[in-house]
């Protein structure tokens, strides 16, 4: 099964969307494989964000999500990179689709909520970046009969 990462950001933190957002994640039957409370440090998210070091906001978003402790949440399941994208809907929220958790929950561009790893590959990457490997765990859920079909699982 593949594994993603969430980072419940300071917007979330401030707007008490914690407990929302995650059990989102748990009713569509993800599988919360590793999760703990963090501050990020500018050089954390200079590497994390080495995409946009060059784009006029990237001094605003280090303040924002530097603002307050975040969340990051090891998320596990068939496909889930990809899920958990859709569920986080587009960058911008207000342009995210209702339904999604940007688009639920969000006005702004830079204040989204949440974020998720856009590949499979980053995905790895940015969950080594955020855990220690004993931050993560491997169990099999008493459920998962019932979240998969034998040849899904
Ligand atoms: N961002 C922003 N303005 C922009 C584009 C991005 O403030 O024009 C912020 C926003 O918080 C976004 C983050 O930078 O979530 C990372 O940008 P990316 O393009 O990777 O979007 P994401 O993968 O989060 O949808
Ligand atoms: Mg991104």
């Amino acid at each position: 099964m593949e594994r993603t990462l969430v980072i419940l950001k300071p917007s979330a933190m401030a707007r008490n969307l914690v407990g929302n957002i995650i059990t989102r994640f748990e009713q569509k039957g993800l599988i919360i494989a590793g999760m703990k409370m963090m501050t990020l440090t500018e050089s954390l998210l200079t590497e994390h964000y080495a995409h946009l070091v060059d784009k006029p906001f990237f001094k605003s978003l280090l303040a924002s999500m530097t603002a307050l402790p975040v969340i990051v949440v090891c998320l596990k399941g068939k496909d889930a990179v990809a899920v958990v994208r859709a569920m986080t809907g587009a960058t911008n929220s207000r342009n995210a689709a209702p339904g999604t958790i940007r688009g639920d929950f969000g006005m702004s561009g830079q204040e989204n909520i949440i974020h998720a790893s856009d590949s499979v590959e980053n995905a790895e990457i940015e969950l080594q970046r955020f855990f220690r490997a004993d931050e993560i765990f491997e169990f099999t859920p008493a459920n998962l009969k019932f979240l998969y079909a034998p040849n899904e699982a």
